[in-house]
């Protein structure tokens, strides 16, 4: 019989086996006579893992006293080397093997050749399956294919029976696989552990062999066709128009895509027996096993474009497309992904998840700022994330340190758990800070103020004792909802925000959709037009265009303010026609309220972002206007360094520590100086103690921050005297030194300040 006869012939009797009633048992003794049938094999054997070794459950040609007495530890004799490294061995001479071991009551001595590949289930290997021969010879491909496909069926057979325990399963080869260090950008800083979730989870696959070879093909052909309608219309979106990274992934995403070997060999799994989703694994295990051979870091990344669409394919086929967040968090969690947009990681239950790690990311994207608003540690662009964890691993999280460890050693877990305790003192500590007023050590007032946007966000304000909220950004309510929220529901979250906030103030931002906060009910009428995002039809542009977005809001803040004083802020004025335009849409709501007699607001201050440089030119024009100014850091550094705050690759290039930056800054605080305007800072840099100080420097005395910041700023600022580092401030302004970052950490370490 041909090796290629011999595969289909094993699966069809497989087919019948997994059909027949038998029990678990009786199933495994069947498919070892099978194999070994088909393979004209002397030895086929079923080992899996129970307590913690692996057990001879299934055997045809070894002594059969041998069954539920020979174990072996993971890692030990050839069998426990394919379970430990989840590796297929194909050998001609088994004993000339490093790892070989004899084990007499098996009677094995007399057999030279040997092959065996894992059993996985859930991506950890749970026990092998092998044949051995009397001569010695390597198996041929479609052997070791055939013996693979087995290996799926078995665990189809272990998922469906309970043959091994699961949970000791899971732990077992998890505390028995190395630990794996990460490095990466320390995105929200803060310490996490959980089990890792990926964002976008593997398919499971419930069954392995097809009962209908024809319904298969069809279904594989179905999907080949949407995947390639999808990688087509990725292609005419606007963020693949431009050039330069993903221009490339696309191409590459492309060739796989219409690759004919690819569909070819998936096409001959599934003629073999196999249903679509099998095939497609079947043909990805085999990609897998060959790139691991090739020692070739460029193809390796290839490797996960590859291994990325063969799971879109997975996905589209099996119909399993939804996210983790979709089915819910297991327990504590540390959420993998290469990229997350704001709306998906509100999706996730905030209890249970407790880290993230990114194959991209920056630090003022928007997904970052949602992150530190809900005091979830991030660690961003960690190279090769996806081949170093994997669903169900322990992960500790270090984000202070820039660090991850996946399945760490028990003497690291209570070095974990140590700085752990550390940490929670040191909040302790700021929590000690929440009625302490921040003066300077020379008795000026600081504004610490807060940013939020959530409602559960506002329990924050008392508990960490901020002045007040400095930026509510109202659009993460857009965010979260699947449509555009209705006016009532707007109002009745802005009278809470008021009502828990009391008599501190609140400054409510009017909405700020596009750019890198797509809302997808939205999304058609400005994503595919602009090229640019960031710099395209968002914010305030997009919620007077709108018909009706402004005026809703407008309405909803004016009667949720009824009779008391309300703060509104125009995000990414640009002229001052804009904010005059933006007004207008408040003043017409407020004559139609007057009209109907509803309560008006007792005051009402109106303020911009100034975001965008231009605005900087023309203060002598906006400040006549408006009562308050806010700094929108994170949206100013992208346009003044023309660097997309959200492209992985410009993270670290600009420095907020810069002259341009602090310059810029210096000249607003001075334009604005003796005008009755307040002057704050909202973005991501003043809630960083080196850089708060900075600007302290230039003259910044309120800031509005991530609620986590709270205490660390307030601290920060009671060791700072003011004159000191605006003398030194000017200095380095006028002659910069080499790296001004460093120069002001030197400074501030020589003066006792602790920025860290
Ligand atoms: C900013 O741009 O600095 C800002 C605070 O607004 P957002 O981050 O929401 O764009
Ligand atoms: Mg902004």
């Amino acid at each position: 019989m041909s090796a290629a006869a011999a595969a289909r012939q094993i699966l069809t009797h497989l087919h019948e086996v997994m059909a027949s009633r038998l029990h678990a048992q009786g199933k495994l003794d069947r498919v070892v006579e099978i194999v070994g049938e088909a393979l004209d094999s002397e030895v086929c054997s079923i080992y899996l893992l129970r307590e913690g070794m692996l057990e001879l459950f299934a055997t045809r040609g070894l002594k059969q006293e041998a069954v539920h007495v020979t174990r072996m530890a993971l890692g030990e004799g050839l069998t426990g080397t394919i379970a430990q490294n989840v590796e297929t061995l194909n050998l001609a001479e088994a004993k000339a093997h490093p790892d070989f071991q004899y084990r007499p009551e098996t009677g094995e001595e007399k057999f030279h050749s040997f092959a065996g590949v894992p059993i996985v289930y859930r991506e950890r290997a749970v026990g092998a399956l092998n044949v051995q021969h009397l001569d010695p010879r390597r198996y041929e491909d479609v052997e070791i294919e055939a013996l693979q496909t087995t290996a799926m069926v078995l665990s189809e057979l272990i998922a469906n029976t309970g043959l091994i325990d699961e949970e000791e399963a899971l732990g077992l080869t998890r505390a028995s696989t190395e630990p794996a260090k990460m490095e990466g950008l320390p995105l929200v800083k803060g310490l996490a552990s959980g089990v890792a979730v990926y964002h976008q989870p593997r398919v499971t696959i419930d069954q392995v062999v097809a009962e209908d070879v024809e319904v298969e093909r069809q279904r594989v052909y179905r999907a080949f066709d949407r995947m390639r309608d999808q990688i087509d219309t990725m292609a005419q979106q606007a963020e693949f128009g431009a050039g330069g990274e993903h221009e490339e992934v696309l191409q590459t995403y492309k060739m796989f895509a219409y690759d004919e070997g690819w569909s070819r060999r998936i096409n001959e799994a599934i003629d073999s027996g196999l249903t679509a989703e099998a095939a497609i694994e079947r043909v990805q295990q085999r990609t897998r096993m060959r790139m691991r051979e090739i020692d070739d870091p460029l193809l390796a990344d290839r490797m996960h474009d590859l291994e990325d669409l063969s799971n879109r394919l997975l996905r589209i086929v099996s119909g399993q497309i939804g996210t983790a967040a979709s089915k819910g968090l297991p327990r504590d969690t540390i959420l993998i992904a290469k990229n997350l947009g704001p709306a998906e990681l509100l999706e996730y239950d905030r209890r249970k998840l407790k880290g993230v790690i990114l194959e991209e990311g920056s630090l003022t994207a928007h997904v970052v700022i949602v992150a530190r608003a809900m005091a979830v540690p991030v660690l961003g662009r960690v190279r090769g994330l996806r081949g170093m964890v994997r669903e169900g691993d322990e992960v500790l999280l270090d984000a202070d340190a820039g660090t991850a460890t996946a399945r760490p050693a028990q003497t690291m877990l209570q070095a974990f758990e140590a700085r752990f305790a550390q940490t929670k003192k040191r909040l302790a500590s700021y929590a000690e800070l929440r009625d302490v007023e921040p003066f300077t050590r020379d008795g000026t007032r600081i504004q610490v103020m807060m940013n939020a946007g959530l409602r559960d966000d506002i329990s924050s304000l008392n508990l960490v004792g901020a002045d007040g909220i400095g930026l509510f950004r109202t659009e993460f309510q857009f965010l979260v909802s699947a449509t555009l929220p209705q006016r009532e529901r707007q109002t009745r979250l802005y009278r809470d925000v008021m009502d828990a906030a009391g008599s501190k103030p609140v400054v409510f931002r009017t909405v700020d959709i596009g750019g890198d906060k797509a809302v997808p009910y939205l999304a058609s009428e400005y994503a595919e037009q602009d090229e640019n995002p960031a710099m395209g039809w968002r914010a305030l542009r997009l919620a007077m265009e709108r018909k009706g977005l402004l005026k809703a809001q407008a309405r909803a803040l004016l009667e949720a303010a009824g009779g008391r004083p309300l703060n509104v802020m125009f995000p990414m004025v640009a002229e001052p026609w804009e904010f005059d335009a933006a007004k207008a849409v408040f003043d017409e709501q407020l004559d139609y309220m007057r009209d109907r007699k509803k309560m008006l607001p007792e005051t009402i201050r109106y303020g911009v972002m100034l975001e965008v440089p231009a605005l900087a030119e023309v203060l002598d024009l906006m400040i006549p206007r408006i009562s308050f100014m806010s700094i929108g850091t994170n949206d100013l550094t992208q346009f003044l360094f023309a660097a997309d705050r959200a492209n992985p690759k410009l993270a670290e290039r600009y420095d907020w520590l810069s002259p341009a930056i602090l310059r810029f800054l210096r000249r607003l605080v001075r334009g604005t100086q003796g005008q009755p305007i307040d002057l704050g800072v909202c973005g991501e840099m003043g809630g960083r103690r080196l850089e708060a100080l900075a600007l302290l420097g230039v003259g910044i005395r309120r800031l509005s921050i991530t609620p986590s910041s709270v205490g660390p700023i307030k601290e920060l600022v009671r060791q700072v005297d003011l004159a000191e580092i605006e003398a030194a401030m000017d200095e380095w302004l006028v002659r910069p030194p080499g790296c001004l970052r460093e120069a002001i950490a030197d400074w501030a370490q020589a003066k006792g300040i602790d920025t860290q």
